[in-house]
């Protein structure tokens, strides 16, 4: 059969959507193509979710092996750390993985371009020197980290570099007050760093539950982190080897190293987006409708290149809708309203659903349950830290609206409360399900209480 287009899809961006999409689009006989310049498996295999989430395992070992002196172990002294080993063995692990990724790619039948690719006009891509037509095209290239501009820019590094640092600093200043910075201020103080955490706003993570974050907040305090809220770097000067990060109020830190944790911006620069008709906000991000279409009819845009929600599970859900759309019966579809999630932080944090802050301004009889109690491991093992778990109710129709939890292991329990919320239980529900003992979840189903 003569063929009009060279592809029928074309993938710029092997990320978590990229990649979903081109396996999804060729297991349906679709001719596909995949082009990536920079790593595969995109932010979340490389710079993101997975390396991160190693490192907060190799950084809760020292309050692990202290615990464990409750339990009889004796390690004399606390074993030290040796970075390299830990970052080196990180780094064979995203590697095993970006093999996997090629596999997954190669085996689906798509081809895979390992270059940048370009839009040369709406039905054409431009990749190592050859203009390819598709009649689709897919951008799902990501985002990349936003630094603000300010004195000393050049001397902070984002996440992207601190999977690679060729030292573990001894004392660190950390901006932001979102996921990132809230991540990885847990990961340096974990691994001994004297970590410094900069925010310009009065509390972290300030789209969640405010008794919850506050939460957090005090856990990382305990642990060790110093907070500076309500404040902004003024400047960064290099003094032999140590950096001095001044504040708006004039304290000066010291520090060998200035993480910017300050969001991310879409990566739609110098992709010849304005060699179609697809529309970007001011920020670079793409817009598109409820199918991922661009203004373009033959241009597609999902995951974190269109800034909704930037989670990997929501762009891999997002390629699912849109090749069920392209391809299928169209019978997929995401709901952005019940998303579960977890920040990784120390102590971990995991949610789904409206806060109360959110559910009180929908709703006019929001009942609050909240449990609040020791850890087990910690009855031998000692430590201060305590759980927060808390259910947002619809006193009207009895519906779990949210669910949110602080405290170890709330993101294995928080995904399957997202089913439950998901599903429109009600608090009767969650009552009436038997709790598993001895455990943290169980709480979730015996919180008789309420507390407003
Ligand atoms: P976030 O948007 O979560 O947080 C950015 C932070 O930087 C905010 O506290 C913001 O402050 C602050 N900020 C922004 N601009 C400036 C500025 N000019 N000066 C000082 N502070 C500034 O972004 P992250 O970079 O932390 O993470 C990006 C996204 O990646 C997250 O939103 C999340 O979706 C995803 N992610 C998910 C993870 C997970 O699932 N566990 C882990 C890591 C990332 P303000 O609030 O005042 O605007």
């Amino acid at each position: 059969m003569l063929r009009k287009y060279d592809y029928d899809l074309f993938v710029i961006g092997a990320g978590s959507g990229g990649v979903r999409a081109a396996r999804m689009a060729a297991s349906k006989g679709k001719k596909v193509a995949v082009a990536e310049e920079r790593y595969l498996g995109g932010t979340c295999v490389n710079v993101g979710c997975v390396p991160k989430k190693l490192f907060v395992y190799a950084s809760q070992f020292p309050e692990l092996y202290k615990a464990s002196e409750g339990f009889g172990w004796n390690f004399k002294t606390m074993p030290s750390l040796d970075w390299k080993i830990l970052r080196n063995n990180k780094t064979k692990e995203i590697e095993r993985l970006n093999g996997i990724y090629q596999d997954l790619i190669e085996h689906s039948g798509a081809d895979l371009f390992n270059s940048r690719a370009t839009i040369a006009g709406p039905n054409n891509v431009t990749v190592n020197k050859t203009t390819y037509s598709a009649e689709t095209i897919l951008v799902a290239t990501g985002g990349w980290p936003f630094v603000p501009d300010f004195q000393g820019k050049e001397f902070a590094v984002t996440s992207n570099e601190m999977f690679y640092l060729e030292e573990l600093p001894k004392k660190a200043v950390v901006v932001g007050g979102g996921y990132i910075a809230v991540e990885f201020a847990g990961i340096l103080n974990g691994l001994g760093v004297e970590t410094h955490l900069v925010y310009r706003g009065p509390r972290l993570l300030k789209s969640f539950d405010k008794e919850m974050t506050n939460k957090i907040c005090e856990g990382m305090q305990r642990k060790g982190v110093h907070f500076h809220f309500n404040s902004e770097i003024r400047r960064i000067t290099k003094t032999s080897g140590s950096l001095n990060v001044t504040l708006d109020s004039g304290c000066v830190l010291d520090a060998d190293l200035a993480l910017y944790a300050t969001g991310r911006k879409a990566n739609t620069e110098a992709l010849g987006l304005e060699n179609t008709a697809v529309v970007r906000r001011e920020n670079g991000s793409i817009v598109v409708d409820s199918f991922f279409a661009t203004a373009d009819p033959n241009v597609y845009a999902l995951g974190d290149v269109i800034d909704r929600v930037q989670l990997t599970p929501v762009a891999i859900q997002e390629a699912m809708v849109l090749i069920d759309h392209l391809y299928g019966d169209g019978a997929t579809t995401i709901n952005y309203d019940n998303i579960p999630t977890a920040v990784f932080s120390q102590p971990e944090f995991g949610s789904v659903g409206l806060s109360e802050e959110k559910a009180s301004e929908r709703y006019t009889d929001v009942q609050i349950f909240v449990s609040e109690f020791r850890p087990m491991l910690q009855t031998l093992g000692g430590g201060g830290e305590r759980i927060l778990m808390k259910l947002v109710v619809d006193g009207e129709t009895d519906l779990v609206l949210g669910c949110h939890m602080v405290g170890e292991h709330a993101a294995e329990i928080i995904q399957g409360m997202g089913i439950a919320v998901t599903a429109g239980a009600t608090k009767a529900q969650f009552d009436a399900t038997v709790g598993i003992h001895p455990s943290a979840a169980e709480e979730f189903v015996t919180m008789r209480s309420q507390v407003r």
